[in-house]
């Protein structure tokens, strides 16, 4: 065949449509859908045949359908996927973060389905204030005077930084000018409030005296002093830094505010639990910052959120902002938020929070169940499936370093990147370690245990 003949013998799309396959195609997908995905499939066609060097061939109409139907099952196939967390990370910001407890999936189930209160005061039968919403149990929890909630922890501190010390300086030690990753470094949103850096000490020791003496430079005309936690990385060694404690007592000297980014903001103590002691938000009030910022998504165990907290008169002129409007939570975050909020006021966050219930996980009940899992895939494949002890992480830019004891499903697999990339289409992320594949009990939700299992089985090398 000769490139034009075989261009004369693609189908017109007026035919292929008519096709029986294609005609199924359209039900499924409608009829907008489908013809312009006949149209692509068509083009793509002509241009694979003028490409070609060699004798030309013309795809036929059952083929061309399939490639529709390929292309239309892709394109309908949503991006954001629920996935199986095995890597034993709790905290996981490229998986989502974490699961939301079921109260708090419910919460934003029943939002989404009616007209709510999100703005509206029942009592009085006028407009009322989305702030209100989550604030007063964060305050009751932590004891804060007032908080404001608003889209992420990344535009809490934008805010802050914008209303509090535009044109004017921030002072912060060179230890904490940090990176936490998506892009995210506390000397570029400083220079997008309009904020001007001063940092003082050096990356490994700074002195209260740094600070003290950068707030009597007059020309650096500083208006904040700002300890931001180091999220995902730990300074060992020969180190200082002054407390919270002490930079209060400093801002009080001179009127200034001090400001606390926590990143993760604990609620609870993770000490409590076997790990290392994670700064907690009522240990920030308790020194004297004057506000606190944190994330909704981190520990806290909630939806995407920044939660601020402090002195009222400061929270309340953050609320008129103008940046405050652009950054305000959805309904949505605030129904979950409330929720998730009111496990910890009673008392049931580690059974019902999921982070909480990972982190407070008993070693024995991980272990049963990595023996299960293990004995199923034995049952229903030939891999090679041990249970090893391992260790998991909380991740989320806490407790960097800091590890919790597991049981790890160890799989001996001749090519693991190809069982990797199976798992992976079976929606299963798991981890490799000393040359197996390992995957850790502690994150996967007990609801998964079978996908799991069905996944490993079916990704077994035949
Ligand atoms: C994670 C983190 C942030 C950003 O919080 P988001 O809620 O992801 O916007 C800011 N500061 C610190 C110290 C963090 O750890």
């Amino acid at each position: 065949m000769t490139k034009n003949e075989a261009l004369r013998a693609l189908p017109a799309v007026e035919v292929l449509l008519q096709h029986p396959q294609v005609q199924t195609l359209q039900s499924a997908y409608g009829r907008s859908l489908t013809v312009a995905v006949t149209r692509e499939v068509l083009q793509a066609a002509r241009e694979r045949i003028l490409k070609n060097n060699g004798a030309a061939q013309a795809p036929g109409a059952e083929q061309l359908a399939k490639q529709a139907s390929r292309l239309l099952s892709k394109l309908t196939t949503p991006s954001l996927q629920s996935l199986i967390n095995a890597t034993g990370v709790i905290i996981h910001t490229n998986l989502g973060r974490v699961p939301l407890s079921q109260a708090a999936r419910e919460a934003m189930m029943a939002v989404a389905k009616d007209y709510n209160t999100l703005e509206y005061d029942k009592r009085r039968g006028k407009r009322g204030s989305r702030s209100i919403h989550a604030s007063d149990l964060i305050c009751r929890f932590t004891g804060a005077e007032s908080a404001l909630i608003v889209n992420n922890n990344a535009s809490a501190l934008l805010l802050i930084l914008s209303a509090f010390a535009k044109r004017k300086g921030v002072v912060i030690s060179r230890s904490q000018l940090i990176e936490i990753g998506g892009g995210f470094r506390i000397p570029d949103i400083m220079k997008q409030s309009g904020a001007k850096l001063i940092e003082v000490g050096t990356t490994n020791r700074t002195h209260v005296r740094d600070f003290a003496d950068a707030i009597e430079d007059e020309s650096n005309r500083a208006a904040l002093l700002l300890r931001v936690h180091h999220s995902n990385f730990r300074i060992v060694g020969f180190t200082t830094e002054p407390t919270l404690d002490e930079l209060a007592a400093l801002s009080r000297q001179h009127d200034l505010l001090v400001v606390d980014d926590l990143g993760s903001g604990a609620l609870l103590d993770t000490a409590d639990f076997g790990l290392g002691h994670e700064p907690t938000v009522q240990e920030s009030l308790a020194a004297g910052a004057d506000l606190i910022c944190f994330s909704g998504d981190k520990l806290l165990g909630g939806p995407q959120a920044g939660i601020i907290i402090g002195k009222s008169e400061l929270v309340h002129k953050l609320a008129r902002h103008p940046l405050t409007r652009a950054v305000r939570p959805d309904k949505l975050c605030l129904a979950a938020l409330s929720t998730t909020l009111l496990h910890y006021l009673r008392d049931e966050a580690t059974q019902q929070i999921p982070v909480w219930r990972m982190i407070s996980m008993p070693i024995a009940e991980i272990e049963t169940r990595a023996t299960a899992l293990a004995q199923a895939v034995r049952e229903r494949s030939k891999l090679t499936v041990e249970v090893i002890p391992g260790e998991s992480t909380v991740g989320g830019g806490s407790l960097p370093e800091e590890t919790l004891p597991t049981h790890l499903l160890a799989l001996q697999v001749a090519n693991i990147e190809k069982f990797v990339r199976s798992l992976r289409a079976h929606n299963v992320i798991a981890r490799i370690q000393d040359n197996r594949v390992v995957c850790d009990p502690r994150t996967i939700l007990n609801k998964d245990d079978k996908q799991l299992v069905d996944a490993l089985v079916k990704s077994a090398p035949s």
